[in-house]
């Protein structure tokens, strides 16, 4: 075994490399771009070695960087993790030329599978079934369109670099192949320097299913069973699970000897994973009938590798070390067994509302239900456990430079359903304020009756979409009611009981009422609290009919939790109020009160009535840029008229092309940048006089 590595990667992958390495005794050589100075994955390394600016191409691509670092630091070999350097044959060239141990498989194997044309061109010499498409040399757009037009609409145009669910265009019909096919080269070109693409036939409701292979230098390879990926969005995945609901032991053998001999005809060596389109003719009740397809392989260690080590108690990332030393595979197929069921969700910084647009920002409250980290299964069993697979602490940054993915939370039960009430649950004990997350997303994702029913397919998000989208699982008078027992807590615990104290009070008719005013979305919502004679509360949110009123009563339940720095309170608080209860934890974080109950989140603002006395309404008509990036094109110009939703500019931000449209019907007065530009967060765009 090694004595040290070095780990070309940063994240949640970083930290969980590190961790095996650490269990295993081999020293950890972190390297690290400026944004990441201070990252966890830094401190979770013995040594750390500053590469770089804080964009990947300044430092986590910066071959040369690392493999420096690595000499220097005496690492004897480098785990790339997933992304960046993860499937670049040249780096692990570069590797095996500096005298260092690329952990993963040979070059020409990363060659041989890197690009999706020719990989689909060498599966189909080993036998290895393949969606009908084109996945020819010549790239000429009439030559694409006819091959389109021979395939049948709806197709699926693909950039042959892509990954990461970039780079990918459906199109409807003939006409619109050709707008189609330009941007998707766009978008290849920028985010993978090579615009070639292939052409498939879009399958209809199909399910991602993948195979994790490994193989080793002694000509061994086996599959460690499925994954289910078939929840997603944009092509990327959201929720993983394994094994893959209702797969029968005759269609996983088949699947797993299909993804062997995959790997086996590019004599692959270490993890990887072939993952497969599964066409369900027989529709959900009739898994036997499923007919798998190859769609790529990734030479690498996948994110989604958690849920196979928890149903199989193993460490692939122990496995990708053993075999990179040398070492035989511990198991054979025959030794290898499942147990239970395990499912994997990925936390991003983005607003699922928004066209799940990534978000950037800081961890200000990151609260964790009660978990493991990663922990080696069969020394301590998942089940019953959750585990959290991280790369940031509370008050990190979710910086535009990297993946927008916080974090991944692994449950495992013995049962699906097991599982998915443990992840539920571990959902509603994540707490995240400072940047817009799935988190709530996920959980109406879980209890949606597609994925419960376990009737998956890629369309699932968009099939249940009226349940998951712009959703409000507490009700606002429950909110208000949280957030004003919130701030009582605080007031009591920074300036005693006395709510005569306050100065926004008045007496009416003897009683004492304080007024707050709350804005949910764009709506006022006025608040009056009543203190009564005989020491109860109550009261009224809203005003005229549609106003609630009622005793509020609350209390700070017994595990009361230490304060997030800086915002406040976070006790935990049993609040009852117009016929609903709920326990809530309230962070306060300036005006806003984000209220976390059990049974979902809501974010209100608190108006500070004084600060706010004269104020006038916000101004219309501004379009910013939603995010740091590049402006692509104008679809409008000065003078045009513009209805609701019409799309006005094309913006371009972490590779992937974001529409930006008028949020009104209007006129356009001015456009303020030119294509090409780059602008910052918040940057106004162009001008649009509203009405
Ligand atoms: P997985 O395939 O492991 O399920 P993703 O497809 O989301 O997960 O990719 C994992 C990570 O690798 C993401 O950070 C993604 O952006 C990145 N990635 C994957 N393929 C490529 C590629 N060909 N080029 C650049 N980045 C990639
Ligand atoms: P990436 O390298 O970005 O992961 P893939 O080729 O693996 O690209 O495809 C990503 C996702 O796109 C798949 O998981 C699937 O949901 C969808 N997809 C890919 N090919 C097809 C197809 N031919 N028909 C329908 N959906 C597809
Ligand atoms: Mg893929």
């Amino acid at each position: 075994m090694f004595k040290k590595i070095l780990i070309a990667n940063r994240g949640e992958i970083a930290c969980r490399v590190a961790a095996t390495a650490r269990r295993l005794g081999v020293k950890t050589v972190a390297v690290y771009s400026d944004a990441d100075a201070r990252a966890k994955h830094v401190a979770a390394c013995d040594e750390a070695v500053h590469i770089g600016g804080s964009a990947p191409k300044d430092s986590y691509l910066r071959w040369q960087a690392i493999l420096d670092a690595a000499k220097t630091t005496g690492a004897e070999a480098i785990h790339p993790g997933y992304g960046f350097l993860s499937e670049n044959e040249d780096f692990a060239r570069a590797c095996v030329a500096a005298g260092l141990v690329f952990i993963g498989p040979p070059a020409s194997a990363i060659s041989a599978m890197g690009l999706k044309a020719e990989s689909k061109r060498l599966m189909e010499q080993a036998q290895v079934p393949l969606v009908p498409g084109y996945h020819g040399a010549n790239q000429d757009p009439a030559l694409l369109q006819a091959e389109a037009d021979r395939i049948g609409y709806p197709v699926l145009i693909k950039a042959s670099a892509g990954g990461g669910g970039k780079g990918m265009r459906a199109v409807e019909k003939a006409e619109d192949f050709l707008v189609a096919l330009e941007s998707c080269k766009r978008e290849a070109i920028n985010s993978f320097g090579d615009d070639a693409v292939l052409i498939e036939k879009y399958v209809q409701r199909p399910r991602h299913i993948e195979i994790q292979v490994f193989g080793d230098t002694h000509g061994h390879c086996v599959y460690l069973f499925e994954r289910d990926c078939s929840v997603q969005r944009r092509h990327q995945k959201v929720l993983e699970e394994a094994p893959a609901p209702g797969m029968t032991p005759e269609l996983r053998a088949r699947m797993g000897e299909a993804a062997v001999a995959a790997a086996r005809a590019v004599n692959y060596v270490g993890a990887g994973t072939v993952e497969f389109i599964v066409e369900q003719p027989g529709g959900y009740d009739h898994p036997e009938q499923m007919k798998f397809y190859f769609m790529e392989m990734n030479t690498r260690l996948q994110v989604e590798h958690p849920v196979t080590e928890a149903i199989t108690g193993l460490d692939l990332v122990e496995w990708q070390l053993r075999v990179a030393a040398g070492e035989p595979l511990p198991l054979r197929q025959e030794d290898l067994r499942m147990h239970g069921h395990a499912i994997e969700a990925r936390l991003c910084a983005e607003n699922p509302d928004n066209q799940f647009l990534p978000a950037t920002g800081t961890l200000d409250v990151y609260r964790k239900p009660a978990h493991t980290s990663f922990v080696r299964a069969t020394d301590e069993r998942l089940t019953g456990g959750v585990r959290v697979d991280d790369g940031v602490r509370e008050g990190d940054t979710i910086s535009p430079f990297y993946d927008s993915m916080v974090a991944k939370l692994i449950v495992h039960g013995d049962t699906r359903e097991q599982a998915l009430a443990r992840l539920d649950e571990a959902l509603a004990q994540t707490h995240i304020v400072g940047l817009a997350t799935n988190v709530q997303f996920l959980r109406h994702v879980v209890r949606s009756p597609s994925f419960a029913q376990a009737k998956l397919d890629t369309a699932l998000i968009q099939r249940e979409q009226a349940l998951l989208f712009n959703q409000q699982p507490v009700s606002l008078p429950l909110a208000v009611a949280a957030a004003v027992a919130e701030t009582l807590v605080q007031e009591r615990a920074t300036e005693g009981a006395d709510p005569f104290s306050k100065t926004d009070g008045w007496r009416s008719h003897g009683v004492f009422q304080r007024r707050f005013a709350f804005e949910d979305g764009d709506a006022h919502v006025p608040a009056t609290l009543a203190y009564l004679h005989d020491g109860a509360l109550r009261l009224t949110v809203g005003e005229g009919t549609g106003a609630t009123t009622g005793l509020l009563s609350f209390a700070p339940c017994a595990e009361a939790e230490a304060v997030a720095v800086g915002h406040g309170g976070a006790w935990r608080l049993d609040v009852t109020f117009a016929g609903e209860s709920t326990r809530a934890t309230v962070y306060m974080q300036g005006e806003r009160a984000h209220v976390f109950t059990p049974r979902g989140a809501r974010t209100l603002v608190e108006v500070d009535l004084l600060a706010h006395a004269g104020d006038t309404a916000a101004e219309g008509g501004r379009l910013t840029a939603p995010m740091p990036g590049k402006v692509v094109s104008f679809a409008v110009k000065a003078g045009d008229a513009v209805k609701k939703g019409q799309p006005l500019a094309v913006m371009e931000a972490m590779k992937m092309e974001h529409t930006i449209a008028a949020p009104a019907d209007g006129t356009v007065t001015e456009l303020l940048y030119a294509p090409g530009d780059q602008v910052a967060e918040g940057a106004e765009l162009l001008k649009l006089s509203v009405g």
